[in-house]
């Protein structure tokens, strides 16, 4: 039987951390992501797409800032749903146009998606991620005036370093679960909870209501995956494994762990908070909850990784 498997991509598979952002330097990273892509198709895996939407956002958000005098700024939840479709069309045409060149027809579409939060979730009391550009600290005294938004200091000196802060809530279920499921028996390749989808709460008359908050992308690509029931849960990013004292002399990249191995190190502190910790925690949610195994690996490492040869792989036992 194909295996199911969720692929949650990385900011590198979009954006090289050096670019500035123009399309046609995004079209050609989206274009090596999807020639690793098409590889998995052709082992015949089925596949889930999410994605980060990190440095798009941040970019969309000047531009609301910059161009204010001409026309009304997009709040962040609207900003999110652009970052979706920017993001899900140019996989949709890439993905399309290589599979044409290949003699197949293989349908792509995006899901731009909704993703549940408690409104009482921890950060919303004490917000934690930082987003979009940086602020003087007079800058950062007239959002707070005029917006209400919640400015932090972010670096410890220089001028330019205040920077706005919102929720980051836990995410607890895909809204669009139903419509995905749909698609992905229809055969389509689906591109869904991308940036971790719109937060939204549920209010008493049964409506949602989205917010002002971002969610973690790897942890939303979770409950993506076992909302679809994958088989696999793959996280693909700039290293080839997750290592313990990462960056030190003693580093020690990690091949085959074990749920309670990782949670033994997640505990220890080896994988940072707002990068490695996340995915490390994705990953052990996904095989509690039933997964066959979750992988941390590069983009370039895809294949190899799905049959066991390197990368970072939690399985139960
Ligand atoms: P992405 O944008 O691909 O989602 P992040 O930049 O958020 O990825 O996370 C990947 C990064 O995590 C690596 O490039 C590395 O700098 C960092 N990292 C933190 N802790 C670890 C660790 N223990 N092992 C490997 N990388 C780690
Ligand atoms: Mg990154």
């Amino acid at each position: 039987m194909n295996k199911l498997v969720v692929i949650a991509l990385g900011g590198n598979a979009i954006k090289q951390a050096h670019e500035c952002g123009t399309s046609d330097e995004q079209f050609v990273n989206v274009e090596t992501t999807c020639h690793e892509l098409i590889k998995m198709n052709r082992l015949g895996y089925k596949i889930v797409i999410t994605h980060g939407n990190g440095p798009q956002a941040g970019n969309l958000l000047i531009q609301q800032e910059e161009s204010k005098k001409l026309l009304p700024p997009q709040p962040l939840n609207i900003v999110g749903a652009m970052t979706q479709g920017q993001i899900g069309f140019m996989f949709q045409n890439t993905l399309r146009n290589f599979f044409h060149l290949a003699g197949k027809e293989v349908p792509v579409v995006t899901v731009v998606t909704q993703v549940l939060v408690d409104e009482n979730d921890p950060d919303f009391a004490d917000p934690s991620k930082p987003i979009g550009p940086f602020y003087t600290e007079q800058e950062a005294r007239v959002l707070r005036e005029q917006k209400n938004y919640l400015i932090k200091k972010v670096k410890p000196n220089g001028t330019k370093i205040w920077r706005r802060v919102v929720p980051s809530p836990e995410p607890q279920m895909i809204v669009e679960a139903g419509s995905i499921k749909s698609l992905l028996e229809a055969r389509n390749i689906v591109i869904a909870a991308g940036g971790g989808g719109v937060p939204v709460r549920l209010i008493s008359d049964g409506t949602y209501q989205s917010l002002e908050a971002v969610i973690d992308k790897d942890k939303a690509g979770n409950i993506l995956a076992q909302a679809v029931n994958a088989d696999i849960f793959l996280i693909l990013t700039d290293v080839e494994k997750a290592s313990l004292n990462w960056g030190l002399e003693n580093e020690k990249p990690l091949d085959k762990i074990t749920v309670e191995q990782a949670e033994k190190y997640l505990a220890e502190g080896h994988f940072l908070k707002g990068s490695m910790g996340p995915k490390m925690t994705a990953a052990i949610r996904f095989v509690k909850a039933g997964g066959e195994k979750a992988v941390i690996t590069s983009l370039s490492r895809a294949t190899d990784a799905l049959a066991g040869n390197t990368g970072t792989i939690i399985t139960r036992d």
